[in-house]
């Protein structure tokens, strides 16, 4: 994980001041996920969904839509920041706690000009 250089930190900050602000529909607290305490956890689901991602999220949504479906939604990552919102801070949301911060395998076909002839590998940790 790469710390992030203060300006970057202060920009990110007043970012998400001005989203509260000026976006309080996107914030959303009331709808966004909650931590559930494994003694609230069913001892069994009708279905089980590994990923929160683009499509575990769809998928558990639409499952859940049956009242009498059990549906556990498990996402190895955080809840997302309202900051992942904005499409331009991909970049700096990287190599955080909101990525698996992987690396190709290294080789000597690709990623040449890399450290270790490894390249970044991006894929978002985030619900
Ligand atoms: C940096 C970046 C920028 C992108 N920008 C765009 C864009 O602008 N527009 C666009 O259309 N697409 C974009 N994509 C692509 C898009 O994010 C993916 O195509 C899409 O998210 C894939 O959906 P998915 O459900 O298959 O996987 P994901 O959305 O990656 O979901 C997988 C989820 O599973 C979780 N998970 C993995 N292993 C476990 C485990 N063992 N236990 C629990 N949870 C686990 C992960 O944390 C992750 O949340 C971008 C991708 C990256 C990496």
């Amino acid at each position: 994980m790469v710390d992030k250089p203060l300006s970057i930190k202060i920009y990110l900050a007043i970012l998400g001041l001005l989203i509260i602000i000026k976006r309080p529909d996107i914030v959303d607290k009331e709808n966004r996920v909650q931590s559930v305490p494994t003694q609230q956890l069913l001892a069994q689901y009708d279905y089980v969904i590994i990923g929160g991602g683009s499509a575990g999220a769809v998928l558990a949504n639409r499952l859940s839509e049956d009242e009498n479906r059990t549906v556990l939604l498990l996402e190895a990552g955080l809840n997302e920041d309202i900051l992942s919102d904005v499409p331009d801070n991909v970049g700096i949301l990287s190599h955080t706690s909101y990525d698996w911060d992987f690396k190709t395998e290294p080789s000597s076909n690709y990623c040449l000009a890399m450290n270790n002839y490894r390249c970044y590998w991006p894929r978002g940790k985030v619900f």
